[in-house]
């Protein structure tokens, strides 16, 4: 085990192995090692964890790390523990005695990393429990949780803008890699981050191809793209609904497609046991609502296919970055109907919340639109919803590779836009 006095170079050597940082994970280190806070805002795969782990690893005392993955976590720490990093966690499908350990464990400083679920922090005896221990510093994953604007706001996160009330002095580094500027700044706003340093990086996924086809008979325009493209590699199929979830499962089983379903109506073993064989196993596919994915490292997912348009460019582009973390080619497939707006739009109208909540995912909506029905370069435009300039001409999407005349929906589509 690497004890304080190492230096964050030694620790990522002797720890993880590597031999050099990525990116800008070197100043993100340094900066919340010195005892500064941080907003770090990094695409999927790119390495955000080391910029936590080693921080914490080098400071005195233990880092917490406030994560909604709790599916995860006891893989996290496994994987942790494997490199000889003291590392536990503490959430709700542990018993009492579990949790009794490993609080005294954190007590006694035998731990480098406490990951715990944001529920956790409502709760006083955390709040008590943190003041008797020594807290190198705080990581916030998967900041855009305490986001309204985007996709996967949860309530519990609110709960973390008075850990600096409390722990002043204590480091914050909130990490996510949500491209959104409005995002960011609502991360800034509800974290109290005003002051953190903000380290952005590219969200461009070069090696992603993007394609948006029309949509006739999806399922069978699936069953095409897979035989011809991506013949026995692993990929994620979004759609939905969960009654399409399991019809499109079904179908590409029936066609020699080894597709497993995912979603929140399948009971919690079945989506675990899912969700661990399309993680160790070679070439499955797994057929799943949004439900399934945050926080997913499987390196080489080949394809992100979407059978429903997304409800969002942001959704979008966190759904098809968990394509090629390994950085090889892969392919983010769409296929896009007027259907699809239809339901949609029917949908928003239709849902809980008040005025301003539906103004909101009408805006999503609209831009999810925008991309679909765009005749130049998707990454240039994808990027740019982003905040972030792109030349064009990626030549790494449809529009690129063969540029489209224009095809019917996109007539029909402003019709309906217009009306
Ligand atoms: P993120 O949280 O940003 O999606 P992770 O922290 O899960 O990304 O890292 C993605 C992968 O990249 C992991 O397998 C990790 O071990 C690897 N990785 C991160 N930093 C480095 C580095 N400096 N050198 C080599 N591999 C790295
Ligand atoms: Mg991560």
């Amino acid at each position: 085990v690497v004890r304080s006095a190492s230096t964050p170079a030694e620790v990522l050597r002797r720890v993880f192995g590597y031999d050099s940082f990525r990116g800008n994970q070197q100043d993100i280190v340094e900066h919340v090692t010195a005892g500064n806070d941080a907003l770090v805002l990094m695409p999927t795969g790119a390495g955000k964890s080391l910029c936590y782990q080693i921080p914490a690893l080098v400071r005195k005392g233990v880092g917490i790390v406030v994560s909604p993955l709790i599916a995860l976590m006891q893989d996290q720490v496994d994987a942790l523990t494997a490199l000889g990093v003291r590392a536990g966690f503490l959430n709700s499908t542990q018993d009492p005695d579990e949790r009794r350990l490993v609080e005294y464990a954190f007590l006694n400083n035998e731990l480098d990393l406490l990951y715990l679920a944001p529920e956790r922090l409502r709760l006083d005896s955390t709040l008590r429990l943190f003041d008797q221990g020594e807290v190198a510093l705080f990581a916030i994953d998967e900041a855009h949780c305490v986001a309204q604007w985007g996709h996967d706001f949860r309530p519990d996160y609110l709960a973390l803008s008075t850990l600096h009330e409390r722990w002043p002095r204590v480091p914050r580094i909130a990490l996510t890699a949500t491209a959104n500027p409005a995002t960011h700044a609502e991360i800034a706003a509800r974290l109290n981050l005003e002051n953190a340093r903000h380290f952005v990086a590219s969200f461009d996924r070069p090696n992603i191809q993007y394609r948006i086809v029309p949509k006739n008979d999806p399922k069978r325009q699936l069953l095409d793209f897979l035989r011809t493209e991506h013949p026995g590699d692993a990929g994620i199929v979004y759609c939905l609904s969960r009654a399409s979830v399991e019809k499109t499962a079904e179908f590409l089983r029936d066609n020699g497609i080894e597709a497993l379903p995912y979603h929140a109506g399948l009971d919690a073993r079945t989506r675990a046991a899912n969700q661990a064989r399309f993680l160790r196993e070679d070439g499955l596919v797994m057929v799943a609502t949004i439900a399934f994915g945050m926080g997913i490292d499987k390196p080489d997912v080949r394809f992100v296919a979407h059978l429903d348009l997304p409800k969002s460019v942001e959704g979008y582009y966190q759904e098809t970055g968990r394509a090629g973390r390994d950085g090889l080619p892969s392919t983010a497939w769409l296929a896009y109907g007027l259907q699809d707006v239809v339901q949609q739009r029917k949908m928003i109208d239709t849902s809980e919340g008040d005025d301003a909540h539906r103004r909101r995912l009408a805006a999503h909506l609209d831009t999810m639109l925008a991309l679909c029905e765009t005749v130049e370069c998707r990454r240039q435009r994808l990027l740019a919803y982003f905040g972030e300039e792109h030349p064009g001409r990626c030549g790494n999407c449809d529009t690129c590779l063969s540029p489209p005349e224009s095809w019917d929906g996109t007539i029909a589509a402003q019709k309906l836009l217009s009306t």
